[in-house]
């Protein structure tokens, strides 16, 4: 385990050493935990559901 490897996270754009992998994107920690409580935000909500099916579009490309 390496605990110092970062990646850019595809909610923020920022390089973060923590968060979780989906496929082979990466949501660093602040983003997942927004993500979680967004039900009041539908705006920002409706903005991950758009990031996330870029995803999906890109690897069924
Ligand atoms: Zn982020």
């Amino acid at each position: 385990m390496n605990e110092h490897i970062e990646d850019t996270c595809i909610i923020c754009g920022e390089r973060k050493s923590e968060g979780i992998h989906i496929v082979s994107e990466f949501i660093c920690d602040a983003c997942e935990s927004e993500m979680v409580h967004t039900e009041v935000q539908e705006d920002k909500y409706h903005f991950f559901i758009h990031q996330l099916k870029q995803i999906w579009v890109q690897k069924n490309a």
